[in-house]
């Protein structure tokens, strides 16, 4: 019995048969047949075609009932495969040159592709992705190679993989997928983000996990420990059925504390914020006081075009009712680093984590800006939305960003669009030379919220995805408890409000710290609501005073962890 180690990073116990992911990617070389065989080639062909219409049927039909937009996707795609143009040049290129049938493909297809993504219009212009994909799709049939998808899947499975795309992710069968193993991706990737939020066991970081685990094999995944047990023997079935009894036990008692009110043993109250990353409901929103982070980087990544000002309207305004009213902040596009969009090409970076992501490629893109403040301006006339910035750097960021707002501003109230002239406009602090700065920052916001994931980061200099250096990105390091604790007095002192949104916040051993540094805003994954209500509600403010002024003095992060587990445990 062979056990494999990672990070567990979606807590969780799972057990079930294995679905090696890997997406598909041409490898096309120019090719020719003898002449004779033309009919031959041009079956196989035709063939390939009726088996992809077979597949996109397929899909369609599963996804029609609950997604219709996304199964009008799979629809577009069997338009595309039986388009008579691209047909006729392909048969062409078979029958009269005697090209093999994946190089006719390929050859046509990206041909069609190339010339509508040089179209002007952008709604055309996306079409070019939807015909690499169908490209893809023949491709991958005459070369005799399975359909592997997400979105569809046939049975329950774990899912093993290098690594998720956002659009893997996003488009993920949730009911279907038991857990996940990756071999990169720490716990602030957006895998885990997402597996969090879909309550999917996870263990991220497994090396090598696509080669050395088999389709089909039955494993046991371990996200509590972090393992992955590779044909397990009947005794440690067992022992795996009575952790996960131990665990759902453990589950149900912090439930309990799921819809109390957010206060302290003595009373205190604070308030706890939902993070999002759909329009969709989440039956959360139940027990948070409000929405402290809708990341909107999902609604561009769901879609197969750049969403018009139209579509984001209806997405925010939506999000605004499945809230229950509650104020939600939205933070602007945060896409580059690992994060891209199909239908957009950005420029290849060396360190696109340095690079030109986020809040500095929204300023670089000033349409494609102004398109998501018209829609989010437009819908604050609708409920209690704030609008926050992600990545800021310099003070000069907050006020270009803030110029930006103005015009758009400007423009809707000269086309007599109504919105909320007074929306509060917030920063995210994740960059520390922000985080020094903090007291002017306070002085240039209407509030701030602390993305601790990538403000780890940018203090360690460590790669949030890179699972060799797990040990290197410590969220609770003497330095980031140091940073922390300026960011959260500055704001404290200027009287604007100041969260916390990154992982840190639903982690209870940090929310203690967080509270003792002053802090009364958390905003986290639904799926840790519970536990960290129960944990606060187990310490008085001062008691967590005295605790993070005791981790002050901690000289590594290591220790800091061992006096929280003994602090936490001595409450229980
Ligand atoms: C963060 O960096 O902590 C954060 C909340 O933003 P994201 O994880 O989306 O980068
Ligand atoms: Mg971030």
């Amino acid at each position: 019995m062979n056990v494999l180690k990672g990070n567990p990073i979606s807590r969780g116990i799972a057990s079930g048969k294995l679905f090696i992911y890997k997406a598909f990617t041409p490898d096309i070389r120019e090719s020719y047949f003898e002449a004779g065989e033309e009919q031959k080639h041009l079956e196989q062909f035709n063939s390939a075609v009726k088996k992809a219409a077979k597949e996109l049927d397929r899909i369609y039909d599963s996804l029609a009932s609950e997604s219709p937009d996304k199964a009008n996707i799979f629809a577009a795609h069997k338009e595309i495969l039986f388009d008579e143009e691209v047909a006729e040049d392909v048969g062409n290129l078979i029958l009269e040159d005697q090209a093999m049938p994946d190089y006719a493909v390929d050859k046509v297809f990206t041909e069609f592709a190339d010339m509508l993504s040089k179209i002007d219009d952008p709604l055309i212009a996306a079409r070019s992705t939807d015909l690499l994909d169908v490209r893809n799709r023949v491709l991958r049939i005459l070369q005799g190679k399975e359909e592997r998808n997400l979105s569809v899947l046939t049975e329950e499975v774990i899912i093993v993989a290098h690594d998720l795309l956002p659009s893997d992710t996003a488009t993920l069968d949730r009911e279907k997928v038991l857990g996940i193993i990756t071999e990169i991706g720490g716990a602030t990737s957006h895998t885990a983000i997402i597996a969090r939020s879909y309550k999917i066991p996870a263990v991220l970081g497994v090396p090598d996990a696509t080669k050395i685990l088999l389709n089909d094999q039955f494993i046991i995944l371990d996200a509590l420990k972090g393992e992955v047990i590779l044909d397990p023997d009947d005794d440690t079935k067992e022992k795996y059925e009575r952790k996960l009894t131990d665990f759902i036990k453990d589950e149900v008692e912090a439930n309990k504390y799921l819809d109390k009110p957010a206060v302290t043993a003595d009373g205190e109250t604070y308030h706890v914020g939902l993070n999002i990353g759909s329009a969709e409901p989440d039956e959360n929103i139940k027990f948070a006081d409000f929405v402290g982070l809708f990341r909107t980087e999902f609604l561009y990544m769901e879609s197969d075009h750049m969403p018009t000002e139209e579509e984001q309207f209806k997405a925010y305004k939506k999000v605004l009712a499945n809230m229950m009213g509650k104020p939600v902040t939205l933070r602007t596009l945060d896409i580059g680093g690992d994060k891209s969009l199909k239908y957009m090409t950005l420029p290849k970076e060396d360190n696109p984590f340095l690079g030109n992501r986020a809040l500095r490629l929204c300023l670089s893109l000033p349409d494609l800006f102004k398109t998501q403040l018209r829609a989010a301006l437009r819908a604050s006339a609708f409920g209690e939305l704030e609008i926050m910035f992600p990545m800021v750097g310099t003070i000069d960021d907050i006020r270009n960003a803030k110029a930006v707002v103005d015009d758009v501003k400007s423009e809707l109230r000269s086309e007599s669009i109504p919105f909320n002239e007074a929306i509060k406009i917030g920063i995210m602090i994740e960059i520390p030379s922000i985080a020094l700065v903090a007291d002017i920052a306070a002085s240039e916001v209407d509030f701030a919220s602390i993305g601790t994931n990538d403000l780890t980061q940018y203090t360690h200099a460590v790669d949030r995805m890179n699972a060799d250096l797990v040990d290197y990105f410590q969220s609770l390091s003497p330095a980031m408890i140091r940073i922390l604790d300026t960011i959260i007095s500055e704001f404290n002192k200027a009287g604007k409000p100041i969260s916390v949104c990154g992982e840190l916040a639903g982690d209870p051993a940090g929310t203690v710290v967080l509270m003792g540094l002053g802090l009364r805003k958390l905003s986290m994954n639904g799926s840790n609501i519970a536990r960290v209500k129960r944990t606060i509600s187990k310490f008085s403010l001062s008691e967590m005073v005295d605790i993070a002024n005791e981790a002050k003095g901690i000289s590594t992060q290591e220790e800091v962890l061992e006096y929280l587990d003994v602090q936490i445990k001595s409450h229980d």
